[in-house]
């Protein structure tokens, strides 16, 4: 069962998702269920002997095409819609035991690619009105299959992190007449203390506000609101400045670092957003080799990170892992 629940208190939607108990919780590597289908061994959920990059629905939905009637009736206050909407899978490699950060610059930039696909595709459907890209990785930030993968959630709303952003560069615009976003991008770039690497498309930096202690932002040089925008050109900057951050990551505390990633676009619901500003964020939760960041009281409970390092320092820490990046 699923449904969709609004919190009037926070003007948030929350999706029940009960079936989801009973998905699959870090299975050995033998019966990992995105693997490519061996000869002669169980199913997967890739019923080929090898495959590239695939996208796929995933099983265990919190949001599906033909949401079932919500469990509860809602009223006035308690607002209850089913939870329409699409989960999709991305599985990277066929390679079990990759990461992002360990493969070459050009299986990324054929990621990129997909990324740029399945948002033209998801951005067709009439229901979705947002579509969002994301990886977990490692089991610090709950992933409970090691494969290398990422996940889209379309949404039948804009979500209430994007559409803040949406409302406070939207705001900027007004009193300034320029983006919000640009303007950051300006002062990173041009004082660099932060910078973690930059190309002629794309610059990566710990932003002056950061919640987390490697917390990384990309952004592109130009003004653009989603994939559907980017040259040819942009997508494999993109794929080089990704290349360069993640494995500035893995080279920090010498291990497959474990992050969050969002893509923030425009959203899919047909109005314009040419205030808005395309970026990936990275929400690490490692704050040193050997300790995590929880979300405690402050952050939890009333909205306030405390970051104890200084965006700063860590930047160039980060800065002098980064190595250039070859093509093939
Ligand atoms: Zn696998
Ligand atoms: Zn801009
Ligand atoms: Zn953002």
């Amino acid at each position: 069962m699923s449904e969709l629940r609004y919190n009037p208190l926070l003007g948030e939607w929350i999706a029940t998702a009960t079936q989801r108990q009973d998905r699959t919780f870090l299975p050995p590597a033998d019966f990992c269920p995105l693997c490519p289908t061996k000869p002669g061994k169980f199913p997967t959920e890739v019923p080929e002997p090898d495959y590239d990059i695939v996208a796929f629905e995933n099983r265990f939905p919190s949001l599906k095409r033909e949401p079932e009637t919500p469990s509860i009736e809602g009223d006035e206050i308690y607002n209850v819609e089913p939870s329409i909407g699409v989960c999709e899978v991305i599985l990277y490699s066929p390679d079990h035991s990759t990461s992002l950060a360990a493969e070459p610059v050009e299986r990324i930039h054929k990621l990129v690619r997909v990324w740029r696909h399945r948002f033209e595709e998801l951005e067709k459907h009439g229901f979705v009105k947002y579509v969002f890209i994301f990886e977990n990785k490692g089991e610090a930030v709950g992933v409970t299959l090691h494969h290398p993968h990422g996940q889209i959630y379309a949404y039948p709303f804009v979500p209430p992190v994007v559409a803040k952003e949406l409302e406070l560069s939207s705001n900027y615009q007004e009193e300034t007449g320029r983006c919000l976003l640009c303007d950051i991008l300006d002062k990173e770039t041009t004082s660099g203390i932060r910078i973690i690497s930059e190309n002629d498309s794309f610059a990566a930096y710990i932003p002056f506000f950061a919640r987390y202690p490697y917390e990384v932002h990309i952004s592109p040089r130009r003004h653009i609101q989603a994939f559907t925008d980017f040259s040819v050109a942009e997508e494999r900057d993109l794929a080089a400045v990704l290349k360069q951050v993640l494995a500035a990551y893995d080279r920090l505390f010498d291990r497959s670092f474990p992050y969050i990633m969002a893509i923030h676009q425009r959203p899919t619901d047909g109005s314009h957003y040419d205030h808005y500003h395309f970026h990936i964020e990275f929400y690490p939760p490692m704050r040193t080799a050997e300790k995590l960041k929880y979300l405690a009281g402050s952050e939890a409970g009333a909205g306030m990170f405390i970051n104890d390092t200084l965006p700063e320092v860590k930047a160039e820490e980060l800065r002098k892992l980064v190595e250039p990046v070859e093509w093939k």
